[in-house]
């Protein structure tokens, strides 16, 4: 444990998978967590029993990152509930069904795009009005959830996904570089295989186990692994790092 920080964080689509690994880490390193969840309130609520089990402190909070409201009201509340913000972790994302390019509906390209583009877009906007010293913040941390899918580019599979997420990272790079000098680092990581609910989500409920065998480790990773590559990032021992995108992808 890096001592009680007492540091707020809010994960987006903290709920499930990578998200609620991050929170649970978290916790254990002394974050106090606002857990962003879409629709699922049972497995928010169980992330937060969790960390109140373990004398930690969190709430859940319901939002689609996609929607400005719903952004604006969130950042609101965390700054109610826990008067300020240090961290955030751009996680909430979502994949699509298997498809070419010729067959994508544009319903599905918004809806992608929406999600995993212009919401942590909205997000960071709002963690950088907080947090950057030019906005009279005392500086902060954020960590974008990417995918090595960017630099495979998807084909026959999710190109849209894979698209979404090179415009993640090149956010990263921009805004890295747009608020280094007010206190805030940005930085992402890119997960490979990892066993989560998202490949269910995509029609294919094996993909962690079968594409687990094409990864050099032989095995999928685990959302664990990756929270502790974006604890990192998060934590002052990444304090020279910024900009940075951490593959976490067990070697594909
Ligand atoms: P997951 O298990 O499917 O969990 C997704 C989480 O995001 C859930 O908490 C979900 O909330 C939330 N969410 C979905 N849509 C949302 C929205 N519109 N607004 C707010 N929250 C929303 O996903 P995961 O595998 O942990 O993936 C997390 C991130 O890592 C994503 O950005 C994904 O693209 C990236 N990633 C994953 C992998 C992988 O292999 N798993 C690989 C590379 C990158 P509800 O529970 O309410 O639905």
């Amino acid at each position: 444990m890096s001592g009680m920080s007492g540091k707020i964080l809010l994960v987006t689509g903290g709920s499930r998978g990578i998200g609620a690994a991050t929170c649970r880490l978290a916790a254990e390193a002394g974050y106090r967590v606002a857990v962003n969840y879409a629709s699922n309130a049972k497995a928010a609520e169980t992330v937060v029993a969790d960390i109140e089990a373990g004398g930690g402190e969190a709430f859940a909070l319901k939002a689609d990152v996609g929607s400005e409201t719903d952004v604006l009201a969130m950042f609101e509340a965390v700054e109610d509930r826990f008067g300020g913000l240090d961290a955030l972790v751009n996680n909430a994302g979502v994949v699509d069904s298997l498809s070419r390019v010729d067959e994508m509906s544009f319903a599905r390209l918004e809806r992608m795009m929406r999600i995993n583009v212009i919401g942590p877009m909205l997000c960071a906007r709002e963690a950088v009005k907080r947090m950057s010293t030019r906005n009279g913040g005392k500086g902060g941390a954020i960590v974008n959830l990417s995918s090595i899918a960017a630099r495979l580019g998807g084909a026959g599979q999710y190109i849209d996904y894979a698209a979404s997420k090179n415009a993640i990272n090149a956010f990263t790079v921009g805004l890295a570089r747009e608020v280094a000098e007010e206190g805030v680092r940005v930085n992402a990581v890119s997960p490979g295989i990892i066993d989560t609910e998202i490949h269910a989500s995509g029609g294919q409920p094996d993909r962690a186990e079968k594409m687990g065998r094409v990864v050099p480790m032989q095995r999928a990773g685990t959302a664990e692994e990756v929270a502790a590559a974006i604890l990192w990032l998060l934590s002052d021992e990444a304090s020279y790092t910024t900009g940075a995108n951490l593959e976490i992808g067990g070697g594909r």
